[in-house]
């Protein structure tokens, strides 16, 4: 049974009143009205976006225990801004407009500082120093660069990732202590490696907020090594990247034919590697496949483990555009969404990059998002990313959509219903394909040209005399297109 979430948020109140002043508490939290509770997700509504951002940036940590403590390790909270309670308040009933979004847990990301050997033989610090820090030891503050929003809650789990992403969670819940070191996932572009990297050292963070984490991306590590190099501190470089406890190195594939920094990174890595620190590694290729590295090191990336990021399925596409608007609290008709998700089919970031033009062309020319205004967006990402159908695909979504076996539609049966399929599929093949209608009719049961162009004849005419036969093939031509 869900539980009353006034009587929840109350006693979230009382906790919070002891642990923090009076006058903060009438500030920040007398304001705050609870709306809900669904699924072990408490919902809080706030006045405006900067009293979110500020109960985010201040009060992170105190609001996660108190929803911890009141329901359970899975209790979640999520925000409800009223963005302007005034611009439409055309009447007393009028209600506020609100967006809804879960928290970002900015605070997490943080690194606590760590000492940092300096080479003092350079004597280069000319400050007085402390008697209380070791000599030789700084203490550095080293950001993390790991970007909230690449979280684990907004990765969307499918078939696509099950295995790097339970893998990752599981490197998040005992860095240094699984198997799985190097962790290395490895896609083709646009697939998720950034996202889920971040992900992984977000929620060492989470669990460990005393571990020193750092996302680097290749090149900026390139580049540090040979600023390192030019001004004689290569030892601080190295020591820099040896205090890590969580390493994670993005698009390692750039350090092919580079061997000084291979040799630099090979140092660090079984230093890391020894320590028992975690080390996670992406890449466009599996290790396999990596051209221009250094056998000892291409050894060291198989020693963990190697998945894979594959191109997510239309369900998965779909949660992953429903879980962007709903971060962003923007709502879209559900024939749009399906529509994006159907047409951009092999790379996520394509795939957003579309919904922010549609989201962007309806906000500057203030239309509303409607099947059309996407069509016309996609347009342009359509061709970038649409491949060669083949009469096969196109048999099977029609056999699929109309829930008849594929086989028989090649097969020579004359019932009517298979014999329209037949058809469908013939006058989509001239349409999707640039196979000869003797190619055509070959694959669709063995049939002559002839047969295949009387075929669109066929569906044409009932295209333009059968009002739900026309809806039928503009759905099927939809899920064509989406391929
Ligand atoms: P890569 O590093 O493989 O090129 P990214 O990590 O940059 O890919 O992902 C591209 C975009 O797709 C990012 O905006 C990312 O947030 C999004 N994305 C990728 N996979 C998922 C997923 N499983 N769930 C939600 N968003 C995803
Ligand atoms: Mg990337």
């Amino acid at each position: 049974m869900e539980k009353d979430h006034i009587k929840v948020w109350n006693s979230c109140l009382d906790i919070i009143r002891d642990n923090i002043n009076v006058q903060s508490f009438k500030t920040w939290f007398a304001p705050i009205k609870a709306v809900r509770i669904v699924e072990n997700v408490l919902t809080i509504q706030v006045p405006s976006q900067f009293f979110y951002e500020w109960l985010e940036e201040h009060y992170i940590n105190l609001l996660k225990k108190v929803i911890k403590s009141e329901l359970g390790p899975d209790g979640r909270l999520e925000y409800s801004i009223v963005m302007d309670s005034t611009s439409n308040y055309n009447g007393k009933s009028a209600k506020p407009v609100t967006v809804q979004v879960p928290t970002a847990n900015k605070k997490a990301i943080r690194n606590p500082s760590v000492a940092m050997p300096i080479d003092l033989n350079r004597g280069r610090s000319k400050e007085i120093p402390n008697p209380f820090i070791i000599p030789g030891l700084k203490k550095i503050n080293v950001q993390s660069q790991l970007v909230d929003s690449y979280s684990f809650d907004n990765f969307i789990e499918g078939d696509c990732n099950r295995l790097a992403r339970s893998a990752g969670f599981a490197v998040a819940n005992n860095p240094g202590k699984t198997a799985f070191n190097p962790l290395f996932i490895y896609s083709p572009v646009g697939l998720g490696k950034t996202h889920l990297a971040h992900a992984i050292g977000i929620q060492v963070k989470n669990n460990y907020p005393d571990k020193t984490v750092l996302y680097v991306s290749t090149e900026q590590f390139i580049h540090q090594f040979i600023d390192a190099v030019r001004n004689n501190n290569h030892n601080d470089f190295v020591h820099f990247y040896q205090m890590m406890d969580v390493l994670i190195m993005d698009d390692i594939q750039f350090l092919a034919g580079k061997e000084k920094t291979q040799d630099v990174f090979f140092h660090i890595f079984n230093h890391l590697h020894q320590k028992g620190k975690q080390l996670i590694i992406t890449s466009d290729k599996a290790p396999v496949e990596m051209k221009g590295f250094e056998p000892r090191l291409l050894s060291r990336f198989k020693w963990g483990l190697a998945a894979d990021l594959q191109v997510p399925d239309l369900e998965t596409r779909m949660a992953i555009l429903h879980k962007r608007l709903y971060n962003d609290g923007i709502e879209m008709p559900l024939e749009v969404i399906e529509y994006l998700a159907y047409s951009i089919t092999t790379n996520i970031r394509e795939l957003e990059g579309a919904l922010v033009s549609i989201l962007a062309q309806s906000s500057l020319n203030k239309k509303a998002i409607t099947l059309d205004l996407a069509r016309q967006m996609i347009d342009k990402y359509v061709i970038n990313t649409s491949r060669e159908i083949s009469i096969d695909v196109i048999q099977k979504i029609v056999a699929d959509y109309f829930n008849i076996p594929m086989e028989l539609i090649n097969s020579k049966t004359r019932k009517r219903e298979i014999v329209q399929a037949r058809q469908l599929a013939m006058y989509f093949s001239k349409k999707h394909t640039k196979a000869s209608l003797a190619t055509i009719g070959l694959h669709c049961g063995n049939k002559d040209h002839a047969t295949v162009l009387h075929a669109c004849k066929t569906i044409n005419n009932l295209i333009e005399t059968d009002k739900q036969f026309r809806t039928y093939v503009e759905e099927i031509d939809k899920k064509i297109q989406g391929q």
